[in-house]
């Protein structure tokens, strides 16, 4: 592009979209490779297919510029470190690029795979790229050019989504060295400059380049260095113009940095942001793609309340067009697959392509005027004000009690009186336990299909989850473990479980959406007022103890992972839809402690991930989610055991609030740490009893009675054995009976082991 041209400005994008197919067919195709059943060729064909077909639904909806190269077979990120020769060395020997790449996701017998984390605070997880000292970075582009070219071919207005190499590095992580991989960024640039002049000479008008780390706290040097990349990458004259993407927060200082530079485009995120742009006067002479639809939650938009937004943006900005604020790849594809929404909730919610339909409508009020549109205005109107006035949304006699729950600060007797209370459990020093969930056999699975099918009826299904619950227990029993639990047999899931129990919920025929690689997840929607008709736990776990004199844990999900893992409400604080989530647990607990069960688990394995991207954030989100797990376990007397359970994360940043929950016992990955974790802990003056966890069971491997003793012993260099518990890291049901048989055996024989060496 030479300076002089004006590169066409679009009105109406996404900046990104699903992958998966509309009926998983990417993850049914990328699983029958996997077994050998198609080879690669046919995966290509599935692959094409489904790009084509949602290009051009996307076109053929109206959008003028359609994102390209967002398709992916596994991860975008992978993707990236594919295109930027990024991949580590122990796949280099694997020929075939294909099974390199998927040896990279998932490892091999002799190939560990690269590790998996949240994409910033959304649930999706990407493979983080390995940066070291033989990492010599080399451009990739054929996937790109190919991505490119199939779309042009098909009459589509494509613009290439690239990740852009500040975020990417970001992202990544340094091995073999002590040098962040953001060090590098330099040696980046002249590839991104290559693959923008092959990108325009294959016919490219835009290039978008996302670089959403931009949003998160930025030191002032990282921010410069940013602004220098692009000020290269925009000073090429061979080059297509460029959308530098930003989502999921306020780009903040490094909003001006970048309208600093000779970049044309700048996207926003208008739902999570709130960035002043009438604040930077270079904004005048770009082109703002406004992200006023939100690309993350499925609420449909409010058209008027857009528009009004837009029209502010109108006098700061060169040029405006109307975009998600997101990638839709974290929303569902479309409501009409859909038969079972009520009519009113169906009104008020928009996924992927009602999303696409939406931007469309707004971009044409914005050029043609808001009479154009003003049928689907007033549509937005009406559902609204529906939503607004839905009783389900306003149940003031919940609200009232929940109001008289919160009005003192909810909390328990001191630790030590709950100590003294909870003697009668009669539990041995180092304590063992499970965490909840205990292989899905093949026989739940049949059954689960089987009643689906409708072949069992309900009263068959829940007769085979007790047997279930009696081998399980029995299983227990027969390994000698101190406190157990019923096994979770009747829980597909450990959120959408109690989502389809609880009001205010509603849950989706075919909302699903990635979670990471081929693994899919159908999120519930929380639309309303949380109420819990009846118990929803208690006749499991009361049959559970009645089969054993051990106590039996109750097992529940608490209020933060619930929100974490569904889509929420918008028109009301998390922190109240936390509370009121939180009642509901509360109550399920009262119940348990009056059907005779003495412990109960509260899990919490998604505290971490709703954290704030922004440090001042924080501790405003750490006070109420502290707040919401006291609402949910402050209801039992002293003499209930309540146990919490933490996983998935790094806990740093949230170790004072793991301490605030004041769980009776907390137990928490760490096999793979070496118990550094308890360091934490005690730096922030947790005194609770801890369960760190002593079997990885991520792995399929056994760990031997020495290994697990060993463990414990370094654990028990920093716990005292009053409040130490022994436990795997997280639940059991991914794994294999045979391999958790063996592993918990050794799990109580070192606990017995090192008890002894105790007195
Ligand atoms: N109780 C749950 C289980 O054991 C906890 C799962 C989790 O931490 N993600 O499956
Ligand atoms: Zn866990």
């Amino acid at each position: 592009m030479s300076p002089a041209d004006q590169p066409g400005r679009f009105t109406a994008t996404v900046l990104g979209s699903p992958r998966i197919g509309p009926k998983r067919e990417l993850k049914k195709a990328v699983e029958r490779y996997w077994a050998g059943r198609i080879d690669a060729d046919a995966l290509a064909a599935v692959a094409a297919d489904l790009r084509r077909r949602h290009n051009a639904d996307l076109r053929a909806a109206g959008l003028d510029s359609v994102p390209v190269n967002t398709f992916s077979y596994y991860d975008q990120v992978l993707d990236t470190a594919v295109l930027l020769g990024a991949l580590p060395e122990r796949v280099a020997g694997i020929a075939d690029p294909l099974d390199r790449y998927f040896a990279a996701a998932r490892g091999t017998d002799t190939i560990p795979p690269l590790e998996m984390t949240k994409w910033f605070d959304t649930n999706y997880h990407y493979l983080v790229p390995e940066i070291g000292p033989d990492t010599s970075f080399a451009l990739d582009d054929a996937a790109v050019l190919a991505d490119l070219a199939e779309a042009l071919a098909d009459g589509i207005p494509a613009r290439p989504v690239i990740l852009g190499p500040v975020t990417f590095l970001l992202l990544s992580k340094a091995v073999g060295t002590d040098a962040p991989p953001i060090d590098r960024l330099a040696e980046l640039v002249p590839l991104y400059e290559n693959l923008l002049a092959h990108l325009h000479r294959a016919g490219a008008e835009w290039v978008q380049i996302d670089e959403p780390a931009l949003v998160a706290d930025r030191t002032d040097e990282q921010i410069a260095a940013a602004r220098e990349v692009y000020d290269r990458l925009s000073a090429l004259s061979d080059r297509p113009a460029i959308l530098v993407a930003s989502y999921f927060g306020s780009l903040g200082a490094a909003l001006p940095a970048l309208a600093s530079t000779g970049i044309e485009g700048i996207a926003i995120d208008r739902v999570a942001g709130s960035d002043s742009i009438a604040a930077v006067p270079e904004l005048t002479r770009k082109h703002v793609v406004a992200g006023v639809v939100d690309g993350r939650n499925i609420w449909r938009t409010d058209l008027e309340a857009a528009l009004a937004e837009l029209g502010t943006l109108l006098g700061s900005t060169g040029s405006l067009a109307v975009s998600t604020s997101s990638s839709l790849l974290h929303v569902p594809y479309t409501l009409d697959a859909e038969p079972d929404l009520d009519d009113s909730l169906r009104s008020w919610l928009a996924f992927g392509s009602e999303k696409v339909t939406e931007v469309v409508t707004l971009a044409t009020a914005l050029s043609g005027g808001v009479e154009a549109v003003s049928g689907a205005i007033e549509q937005s109107r009406q559902a609204a004000a529906s939503r607004r006035e839905d009783p389900r949304l306003h149940d003031s006699a919940l609200r009232g009690r929940l109001d008289s729950v919160l009005s003192t600060e909810p909390g328990r007797s001191p630790a030590t009186e709950r100590r003294a209370a909870q003697t009668g459990l009669a539990l041995p020093p180092l304590p063992t336990t499970t965490i909840g969930s205990f292989p899905q056999t093949g026989q739940i699975r049949t059954a689960r299909a089987a009643l689906r099918r409708g072949e069992i009826d309900t009263a068959e299904y829940l007769e085979r989850m007790r047997t279930e619950i009696a081998e399980v227990i029995a299983f227990q029993e027969g390994l000698g473990l101190d406190v157990l639990v019923h096994g979770e047999p009747e829980r597909n899931d450990m959120v959408q479980y109690f989502a389809e129990l609880l009001d205010g919920f509603a849950t989706t025929a075919n909302g699903w959406v990635q979670s990471y690689g081929t693994r899919c997840v159908r999120p519930p929607i929380l639309y309303g007022d949380v109420r819990r008709p009846q118990p929803m736990t208690v006749d499991w776990i009361t049959y559970a103890q009645s089969l054993t004199a051990k106590p039996v844990k109750g097992m529940l999900t608490g209020p933060i992972t619930i929100l974490a893992w569904s889509f929420v409400r918008d028109d009301q604080p998390l922190a109240d839809s936390a509370n009121q989530v939180a009642l509901a647990i509360r109550d399920e607990t009262v119940d348990l402690q009056a059907a005779g069960i003495r412990i109960v688990q509260v899990d919490e394995p998604a505290l971490r991930e709703l954290l704030p991207l922004r440090a001042a954030d924080q501790p405003a989100y750490l006070d109420w989610a502290v707040r919401a797990f006291r609402v949910a376990t402050s209801g039992v007397a002293d003499s209930t055991q309540i146990h919490t359970h933490l996983c998935y994360s790094e806990f740093g940043e949230v170790i004072d609030a793991i301490a605030g929950l004041d769980a009776d016992v907390t137990s928490i990955e760490a096999a793979r740490s070496h118990m550094e974790v308890l360091d934490d802990l005690n730096a922030a003056g947790f005194a609770n009893d801890v369960g760190p966890g002593v079997y990885d069971i991520h792995s399929p491997r056994v760990p031997g009675v020495e290994e697990v003793a060993e463990s414990l012993r370094l654990a028990l260099g920093q716990v005292p054995s009053e409040r130490l518990w022994v436990n795997p890291d997280c639940g059991l049901k991914t794994r294999g009976t045979a391999e958790v048989e063996a592993s918990l055996r050794n799990l109580v024989a070192a606990a017995h082991k090192v008890r002894a060496d105790l007195s």
